[in-house]
């Protein structure tokens, strides 16, 4: 079959009317950032913020009407508004274990059914944040925790790779995406609804969208807690993400050279800024394990991290070598955890996710004292 070309979803988007202006949707300028590949088709139709809410049956309507033509296999319409959200200055803590206060936003609460959200964050790209992010959630899911992983990083995301997940989500109900499962916990990715190698230039009220999307019309269901893998660095972008989902908290990961650079500090000023307890810091990469011998070298000193973290003051949340194994497991699709359950890695990760169980429980169970800041202890 023919590739569907750019050109004739146009002509049919030229049939729909905006419903409040009478006049087509392409004529108006509202169709953004049309990608088509290999019959999966992405664009943004830009309204005015305000309008967002009423301009969802429409989004559905374009959805439906590019899915429906010849030769195409996906179709992703998402809404993206001109202008950025307020601030959340005045807005309170979000946390749902940590302060039990109203949601950031007035729009309806994302993933309200999940008991805990977490953000795995780092400073920069390449420090093992993913990595750590899908081991965290496999270990929470060990230790009996209804799990979810939600894949906010849109630019690159990894989570189908590293999970090992193939295939797309389908919809039982007809209304929501079930999430992909695999090794016991819940998935979703951008990743899963478009093509990995697809290049799309997102721009930051898509990502925003494309992120509540994520959580609003996934049927994620009730469950103890999702793992958030961030985009790296502290883009507004980023930022912005941090603003909109209600975090119970975000964990910093680093390797011991960026701890020096000072880059972990970037991100965790950042979610302060946005009062997002930190609940502490990740050592990645931390030594170096050899796999012939199991030798344990410490190529940058044993405690920096931890004396750094103290500084900062963080919790150190744990340290992870620097091993073959590691990463030839995650790249497989084969996460260390769900790998060798029983090594030596796959327990410095359930040892992380205890210290976060126990500290999502004691910011629970305070959640009726009148704490009128979170205390990073
Ligand atoms: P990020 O999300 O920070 O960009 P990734 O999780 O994608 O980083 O990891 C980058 C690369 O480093 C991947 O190839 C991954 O397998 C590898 N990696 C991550 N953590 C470790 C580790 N502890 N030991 C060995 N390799 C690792």
């Amino acid at each position: 079959m023919a590739e569907i070309t750019e050109q004739q979803i146009l002509d049919t988007l030229k049939c729909v009317p905006d419903p409040e202006r009478k006049q087509d949707i392409v004529s108006l300028g509202m169709v953004q950032g049309l990608r088509v590949k290999d019959g999966h088709v992405a664009l943004a139709l830009e309204v005015e913020p305000q309008r967002g809410p009423k301009l969802e049956p429409l989004r559905k309507q374009v959805e439906q009407l590019i899915h429906r033509l010849p030769g195409v296999l996906t179709a992703t319409v998402v809404l993206t508004a001109q202008r950025q959200p307020a601030p959340a200055a005045a807005q309170g803590p979000a946390s749902r274990a940590g302060g039990g206060q109203a949601p950031r936003q007035a729009a309806p609460e994302l993933l309200a059914e999940v008991k805990a959200i977490i953000a795995v964050a780092s400073g920069k790209g390449g420090v093992g944040k993913s990595t750590t992010a899908v081991n965290l959630a496999l270990a929470f899911a060990r230790l009996g925790q209804r799990t979810g992983l939600l894949d906010a990083d849109v630019y690159g995301p990894s989570v189908r790779r590293l999970l090992g997940i193939t295939g797309n989500p389908s919809s039982r109900d007809g209304q929501k995406l079930d999430p992909m499962e695999r090794y016991g916990i819940k998935a979703m990715s951008m990743a899963f609804l478009v093509e990995e190698d697809t290049p799309i230039v997102w721009r930051g009220p898509m990502v925003q969208s494309a992120l509540e999307q994520m959580m609003r019309d996934v049927a994620w269901g009730p469950l103890d807690v999702v793992v958030v893998d961030m985009p790296p660095g502290t883009g507004d972008t980023q930022l912005t993400m941090a603003q909109r989902v209600p975090l119970a908290g975000a964990v910093i990961v680093s390797t011991p050279q960026d701890i020096a650079l000072i880059d972990a500090r970037k991100g965790l000023n950042m979610f302060r800024k946005v009062d997002v307890p930190v609940l502490g810091l990740i050592e990645n990469m931390s030594y170096f394990c050899c796999p012939n011998c199991g030798h344990r070298t410490e190529i940058f000193g044993h405690g920096g991290a931890r004396r750094e973290a103290a500084a900062m003051g963080l919790d150190f949340l744990g340290e992870i070598p620097l091993d073959i194994v590691i990463r030839e497991t995650s790249d497989g699709g084969h996460p260390i955890v769900a790998a060798d359950p029983d090594g030596e890695h796959a327990k410095a990760y359930l040892a992380i996710a205890e210290r976060l169980v126990a500290k999502l429980d004691h910011a629970i169970a305070e959640r009726t004292a009148a704490a009128p800041r979170i205390v990073i202890q």
